[in-house]
Order: C-alpha cells, then sequence, then structure tokens
C-alpha cells in the first residue's frame, strides 16, 4: 500500500522564521497524528533549522525547494545537498516547473540533481507537467513521457521506488484552476504505464505520485479518492494552518 504523501511548499511566498514558528504551532494541533499520511513541509532555506526544530517533535517531515547537484565547491548561491541533510532536511522538490520555467531548468539538470540527492540519501520529489497550450493541442502525455525519460535518465528499479513524483498541470499551479480528478488520474495512469514500461510492474506500482496545481480544502477530499493520486503537493493553500490542516486531514479521511 502506497502512503500518501501531502507536501506545503511554501515557495518565496511566506516564512521568515517567524512566520514559520507561528504557521507550524497552529498547524499541529489541528492535525492528527498519523502513520496513515506523511506530511512534509518545504520552507525557504532560511528557515529550515527553525522549522526543523518544531517539527522534530512531530511526524511532520521537512522539505527544501531546491538543492543543487554538487556536494561542495564555487558555486556562489547555490545550496548543497550535504547542507541540506545535515540540518535534518529529509525531501527536496526538484524540478518544479518555477525552477524549470523561470531559472530555465532542464530535464538534464534536474536528472544530476535526482541522482545526487539520492546518492546522498535525501528523498526526491520530482515535479512534471504541461503547459496549456501543450494540453489543448493533445501532447500532454508526448510531455510526460519526454520528462519522466529525461529526468529520470539512468535510474535503476531501488532509486525509482525511493522517489516521488508531482504531476503537477502547470496551466492549475496558483490559477485556481484545478484538474479534475478525472483528468488528474487519466495523467496519473499513464505516468505509471510509463514506469512500468521503464522500469518494472513492481516500481510502477509502488511509486508515490502526487497531484499539484491549485488543491484546496474544497477539491482535495476528491482528488485523493482517486486510485492512482497519493495525495498533493499544496502551494497556495499550505500557506494557511487551516486549509492545509484541512487537506492533510482529507487525505487521511480518504484512507479509513
Ligand atoms: C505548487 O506550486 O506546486 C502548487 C501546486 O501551487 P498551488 O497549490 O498554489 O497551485
Amino acid at each position: 500500500m502506497r502512503i500518501p504523501i501531502i507536501g506545503g511548499n511554501w515557495k518565496m511566498n511566506r516564512g521568515t522564521p517567524n512566520e514559520s514558528k507561528e504557521m507550524l504551532k497552529a498547524l499541529i494541533p489541528l492535525i492528527k497524528k498519523s502513520d496513515n499520511v506523511e506530511v512534509m513541509i518545504a520552507p525557504p532555506f532560511t528557515s529550515l533549522i527553525e522549522t526543523f526544530n518544531i517539527v522534530k517533535k512531530t511526524n511532520i517531515k521537512l522539505g527544501a525547494q531546491n538543492m543543487y547537484y554538487e556536494e561542495t565547491g564555487a558555486f556562489t548561491g547555490e545550496i548543497s545537498p550535504n547542507f541540506l541533510k545535515e540540518i535534518g532536511v529529509e525531501y527536496v522538490i526538484l524540478g518544479h516547473s518555477e525552477r524549470r520555467n523561470i531559472f530555465n531548468e532542464s530535464d538534464d539538470l534536474i536528472n544530476r540533481k535526482l541522482k545526487k540527492a539520492l546518492q546522498v540519501g535525501l528523498k526526491p520529489i520530482v515535479c512534471i507537467g504541461e503547459h496549456l497550450e501543450e494540453r489543448e493541442s493533445g501532447r500532454t502525455k508526448e510531455v510526460i513521457k519526454s520528462q519522466i525519460d529525461g529526468t529520470f535518465k539512468d535510474l535503476d528499479k531501488e532509486e525509482i521506488i525511493k522517489t516521488v513524483i508531482a504531476y503537477e498541470p502547470i496551466w492549475a499551479i496558483g490559477t485556481g484552476k484545478t484538474a479534475t480528478p478525472e483528468q488528474a488520474e487519466e495523467i496519473h495512469i499513464y505516468i505509471r504505464e510509463t514506469l512500468r514500461q521503464k522500469f518494472d510492474k513492481e516500481a510502477a506500482n509502488s511509486i508515490r505520485i502526487q497531484y499539484g496545481g491549485s488543491i484546496k480544502p474544497t477539491n482535495a477530499e476528491d482528488l485523493f479518492r482517486k486510485a492512482n493520486i497519493d495525495g498533493g503537493l499544496v502551494g497556495g493553500a499550505s500557506l494557511q494552518a487551516d486549509s492545509l490542516a484541512h487537506i492533510i486531514n482529507a487525505a487521511e479521511k480518504t484512507i479509513n
């Protein structure tokens, strides 16, 4: 059985050390302590230590929003995966569409980061998803296949199983326009099928695939009820404790 994972990606929207502390103190009492749903919070780098000090007494896992693929060296402004590990980071989001589109990250760069994350023992959450024009021109599956081929190049089965995929249609991110549960499920099934062909059935069935794109308290449960949707990566709605708690508890409900 795949344990659903709900990730809160605060981006650069919120998360000074004080804001992070305040948000987590409000969130923790609102969510059930459970082993059935995994919860991950990715604050800005500057609040990781503060956040770790709060979440270490809970089931909440600490995530980073990005990392570099080298462990050390003259790379001004980049963050080594080892720096993240030492301060208690467990997950790292890689290839978010904002990294791909604003900072021109390619599948090849994300592939290098992914391999390094796995090598040092960070758990990667790799984002893939199509633009609106690609969906409207019927190319969604072609785009997803090419992202999977590029991003997961030369990975073996053990490595892919440790990876979480976030299917995030770009037209749904931060737009308030959510994919319907049926639209999301169709692509999650396609991702699993592509992984089955590339790796094998066991890998395809074990890997967790989150949905991301304007998840809200009002649509979360319907999305999470779909058989191939293993939780969600949440942006805007993760900034408020009550809406994030509602989404986490919705995931919990789909299990019980
Ligand atoms: C995201 O940035 O990964 C995301 C899904 O954002 P939002 O929930 O705001 O659409």
